[in-house]
């Protein structure tokens, strides 16, 4: 058994595991336990609000609906007329409401209003029905009463959300229907957490970035642009640090300005077999980081901490720090699988576990027992509705075209050994609708 390095420098309750073959579940939980939310929390306005973090309750200061409206074209009655009528009903038109336009006259007994969608159903009126059953002979109408029931057609005071409760639950992640509903109930901002900030870079003397030529024994810097677009799409504020050479003292004063200006610090490259001697040296100098060997494919090599401003434990600022494997597509399940929940923690969002969906495999897989891939996928639905998916290609860890081309992951439990074509699967859905 082998204690973990934990960030604090103490054992935690996960040091039942080989820090060489930490499971994918056991890592999530120990870096969610050092992801602890932001309290800064500012006002913004609602088109600003946008994927931005609930700091508190929405309380409704109103009803919505604030009076009882109509639900449908057609004519508003007293539902109790409909327990007397025996097969047909005719009623005589007194009036009209429109929305914005209410008919505020007495409606007698036997009559009712000509009423249009969101008009405030007139007093003593409690039944809408829809102008389709009806026929219409000067202002008297008549319908079958069995066409509507007492109540149909009308929407209640306060049915959608009650003055004083809970409209939106502090740590939601707004979505446009939130921001409509935050609309709905009059208001003009929402009281939202403060960006999470992160700084990412990457490491590696064989790095060009794009634009530069490409000299022999060189590759273009790609993942500082996808963890800067998986970042965009977290809408936390990110800090781009550029690459670092594969040089001690370039390495020790980027982290130190990272710790200084983010919460969070992500670098790529320099975690492997063979180089995590060199960046050991510089993240043990500056904080507490555990170098793991995750039960996971791709990604294996993660470097998790703190790490402080003032270049050593304690001193000045700290923060979280994520060392991603190299390899484009490592970096990217690594950032999926343990960064990004960190991250919305972090934010103050409450959890929410990615949905998986069960498959059935297409072809055979190769799979070793005692780790979980993420295997690229592309999946859809057959004829019987049924979802079938099938790896995209290359699995290789640097293969992003794989990457590009697969519409989910293909998640293989920890436990699972080789697949047989048929068998099920776990798939997780890269795109949603909103
Ligand atoms: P390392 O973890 O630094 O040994 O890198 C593992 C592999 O990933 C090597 O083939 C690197 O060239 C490659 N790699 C590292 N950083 C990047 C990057 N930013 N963009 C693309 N490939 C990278
Ligand atoms: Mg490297």
């Amino acid at each position: 058994m082998t204690t973990l390095n934990h960030p604090t420098g103490q054992a935690g309750c996960i040091s039942q595991y080989d820090p060489q073959a930490l499971p994918v579940s056991a890592a999530q939980a120990i870096v969610l336990q050092w992801a602890a939310p932001l309290a800064a929390s500012e006002r913004v306005p609602l088109r600003g609000a946008l994927a931005r973090v609930l700091a508190e309750d929405v309380i409704s200061p109103i009803d919505v609906p604030a009076y009882d409206n109509a639900a449908m074209d057609g004519y508003a009655f007293d539902g109790a007329a409909l327990a007397d009528a025996s097969g047909g009903l005719s009623l005589a038109v007194c009036g009209k409401a429109f929305a914005g336009h209410a008919y505020s006259g007495d409606v007698a007994a036997g009559a009712c209003v000509r009423i249009m969608t969101g008009a405030p159903m007139p007093a003593g009126c409690d039944t809408v029905v829809p102008q389709e059953h009806v026929s219409a002979q000067g202002d008297v109408i008549a319908f079958d009463a069995n066409a509507v029931k007492r109540g149909a057609n009308a929407r209640r005071k306060g049915e959608d959300l009650a003055r004083g409760g809970v409209a939106l639950a502090a740590g939601r992640v707004l979505r446009a229907s939130d921001i409509g509903l935050l609309a709905s109930l009059g208001l003009v901002e929402a009281h939202v957490k403060q960006r999470l900030r992160v700084a990412y870079f990457s490491t590696g003397d064989e790095l060009r970035s794009p634009g530069e030529p490409l000299e022999p024994g060189c590759i273009y810097d790609s993942n500082r642009y996808a963890l800067g677009a998986m970042l965009q799409r977290l809408n936390v504020e990110a800090i781009d640090l550029g690459v670092v050479r594969d040089d001690p003292a370039a390495l020790a004063a980027t982290l130190k300005l990272a710790a200084e200006t983010a919460d969070v610090v992500l670098t790529s490259g320099g975690v492997s077999v063979g180089e995590a001697d060199f960046t050991r040296t510089q993240l043990q100098t500056l904080g507490d980081v555990s170098f793991w060997g995750l039960a996971m494919r791709p990604g294996r090599p993660l470097a998790f901490g703190r790490i402080w401003s003032g270049g050593r434990p304690g001193a000045g600022r700290a923060a979280l720090l994520f060392g991603l494997p190299g390899n484009p597509v490592a970096t990217m399940v690594s950032f999926y699988q343990i960064v990004r929940p960190a991250l919305m923690a972090m934010a103050g969002a409450q959890a929410q576990p990615v949905p998986l969906v069960p498959a059935l495999s297409d072809q055979p897989i190769k799979k070793r027992a005692g780790r979980t891939e993420f295997q690229r996928g592309l999946a859809r639905r057959d004829a019987s509705g049924q979802w079938r998916v099938a790896p995209t290609g290359s699995q290789s860890s640097g293969a992003l075209s794989t990457m590009s081309e697969a519409n989910c992951f293909i998640v293989l439990a920890h436990e699972a050994g080789d697949l047989d074509a048929g068998d099920a699967v776990d798939i997780m859905l890269f795109d949603g609708v909103v």
